[in-house]
């Protein structure tokens, strides 16, 4: 709630700027005039036109990390709560479905700033991305944007989706929800890697018919994750509803959001061979595996970690194999730019991978460390284009752990030893 008297005295200010002169041209999703006190509180801004869900973004960019914006209709104040439940902002939503018009005044409420957060590089997709992979159209695509950390999350659903996707029988993609889901998981990995560069990080769902990058319907790119409907659903299935669990939802979402950090910004050295699976895959997919395992649920985590025991054991003398030798036995993309095809070798390089990641962790905590110490120091000194090999994790992990991690590295990454699989997989803390 706004204390009445800072209202008071923030409508006279609206009332003052309500005579200001019509939109600048160019001024879309930005505000052209208004600051932010340093030590957050009331800001008063004039919207230089466009939707609702460009507002936090264009607040940071003034300095504002935005907890409600205001306006005035006939002279009633409308309140938009950042990340509050959309019916809190039920008629401002309606008042501003087709965008807020330019040279609207608006009172911003803004909350006190950390002064911890590191400046952000400026969002742009690199010219090397797939075409359109990050791309969206307003009028196709439901938006909802947070502000975390500096960072704004921009989630963009399929309005097929989010008004016909069901999970478990439920509305699935209420944009809303959907952001929920992608700021729980942002979160959780800002908290394993420590920072996030750029200014701005877009999820895309994609409809069905609506992919601009064809065979290869989901990847990550650093910037964002663009998210495919074939994922689960395989090719038969041609549209909405998707029979999604609640679960398999999250697993999908977390683990794709993670390779944000861990295989885009952080990526290993290319082995030059002509798969795309590499001896550093283990890292790239098997930790990706794990941690996603971890944050989504407790009876997911014991599941996921017994399904990678038994594919591992059932893939026999194969199992322990180094990752190198299963990299190599994993086939060849069918050519440039397509996607990696699958075959047993596939699955055991994730499996294992996830396997060697919790023995990884459960050995690095023993010396007081851990798999996220591991993963920030790594992310540290690979986050910003240097390329990584397996010389280089090892080299970390002795850091972190101590010489013994070398042994660790011998048998079970580089080196063909059984996996010492425990009786039970304890949640490590
Ligand atoms: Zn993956």
């Amino acid at each position: 709630m706004m204390p009445a008297r800072r209202l008071a005295a923030a409508l006279v200010g609206l009332a003052c700027l309500a005579l200001v002169g019509p939109s600048e041209a160019g001024a879309e999703g930005r505000f052209t005039s208004g600051e932010a006190p340093p030590g957050g509180g009331v800001a008063i801004a004039v919207w230089g036109g466009g939707a609702v869900a460009d507002l936090p973004g264009a607040a940071l960019a003034i300095g504002c990390d935005l907890r409600s914006a205001w306006a005035t209709v006939s002279g009633r104040l409308l309140g938009s709560i950042a990340g509050a439940p959309a019916f809190v902002s039920a008629e401002f939503n309606q008042q501003f479905g087709d965008g807020i018009p330019g040279g609207t005044p608006l009172i911003l409420l803004c909350r006190a700033r950390s002064g911890s957060v590191a400046p952000k590089q400026a969002w742009a997709i690199p010219a090397s991305y797939p075409a359109g992979a990050l791309q969206y159209d307003r009028a196709r695509y439901a938006v909802d944007t947070r502000v975390i950390e500096g960072t704004v999350v921009e989630v963009a659903v399929h309005r097929d989706l989010a008004a016909a996707a069901r999970i478990d029988g439920e509305a699935a993609h209420s944009v809303a929800s959907f952001a929920d889901l992608v700021s729980e998981a942002f979160r959780a990995h800002l908290g394993v890697f420590g920072s996030f560069p750029y200014d701005r990080y877009r999820v895309v769902m994609r409809g069905p018919g609506d992919d601009p990058l064809g065979s290869s319907p989901t990847s990550e790119w650093g910037l964002g994750v663009p998210m495919g409907t074939s994922v689960i659903d395989g090719p038969a299935v041609s549209g909405p509803p998707h029979p999604y669990t609640r679960t398999s939802a999250r697993d999908w979402v977390v683990h794709e959001m993670f390779h944000a950090w861990n295989g885009s910004l952080m990526r290993p050295q290319p082995a030059g061979g002509p798969q795309v699976y590499q001896a550093e895959s283990w890292l790239v997919e098997g930790a990706t595996v794990y941690y996603t395992a971890r944050l989504v649920d407790d009876a997911f985590y014991a599941a996921e970690l017994r399904d990678a025991t038994q594919d591992y054991l059932a893939a026999g003398r194969d199992g322990t194999l180094s990752f190198a030798e299963i990299a190599a036995r994993t086939p060849a993309p069918a050519g440039p730019g397509l996607a990696p095809g699958y075959n047993e070798y596939v699955r055991l390089l994730y499996q294992k991978g996830a396997l060697v990641s919790y023995l990884l962790d459960e050995t690095l905590r023993r010396s007081g460390s851990s798999l996220d110490a591991l993963m920030r120091a790594m992310y540290g000194e690979f986050g910003s284009g240097r390329q990584y090999t397996n010389a280089d994790v090892r080299r970390h992990a002795i850091a972190l752990g101590g010489g013994g991690l070398g042994a660790f590295f011998d048998a079970y990454v580089e080196g063909d030893a059984a996996l010492p699989i425990p009786s039970t997989f304890v949640y490590l803390r």
